[in-house]
């Protein structure tokens, strides 16, 4: 059985083709007065995710997303068809009215562990410079969006032929650094 974990995947994992990449444009999927948003960095932390709130290219199992850090963001054509998905969650995702294309999200909550830091699809842009995805998040959700059980080995299997290891949560780096704020927010209070 061959699973569309995610067209920028399927064909194995490609390495990022350039070692001094700074950055991009990104641009939504309208036909038409295209959203472009410009991104003055490279990206960090790409992976997929599981979880029903990223935004994900049709048929695909997961969404791929990477950080930026925000000052590095900006919209620079037809911001004007941009409209916060979800006010209530702790990522703002900022999608095109036109064809539902999320374009980055931001964390607007100053004591997140991942305040500063904006989140991006990186497959959204024609540069080919961007950071690699190296694990699978948040795995076990895309039984929440349809995904049958029984698939899911088969599913993580691919995940680790790919060289994406498959989580539950996030990586154990970015739990680790999510503890860490905890930890720090403690002592401070
Ligand atoms: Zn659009
Ligand atoms: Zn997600």
């Amino acid at each position: 059985m061959s699973y569309n974990i995610h067209p920028a995947v399927n064909n194995g994992v490609q390495a990022s083709t350039d070692n001094n990449f700074t950055g991009g444009k990104l641009v939504c999927n309208c036909e038409t007065d295209r959203v472009e948003v410009t991104v003055n960095s490279q990206s960090a932390h790409n992976h997929l995710c599981g979880c029903s709130k990223c935004w994900r290219p049709t048929g695909a199992l997961f969404s791929q997303v990477a950080v930026v850090p925000k000052e590095s963001v900006q919209v620079t054509a037809n911001g004007d068809k941009l409209k916060v998905v979800d006010e209530s969650a702790a990522i703002q995702r900022h999608a095109c009215t036109g064809c539902g294309v999320h374009m980055y999200g931001r964390i607007e909550n100053t004591g997140h562990p991942f305040y500063g830091l904006d989140f991006i699809h990186t497959e959204r842009s024609p540069q080919t410079g961007w950071s690699a995805p190296t694990f699978a998040a948040f795995v076990s959700s895309i039984i929440e969006t349809g995904t049958d059980p029984a698939e899911m080995s088969g599913i993580r299997a691919r995940l680790n032929e790919l060289g994406l290891p498959p989580y539950d949560a996030l990586s154990p780096a970015l739990m680790d650094v999510i503890a860490t704020h905890v930890a720090k927010s403690k002592n401070a209070s």
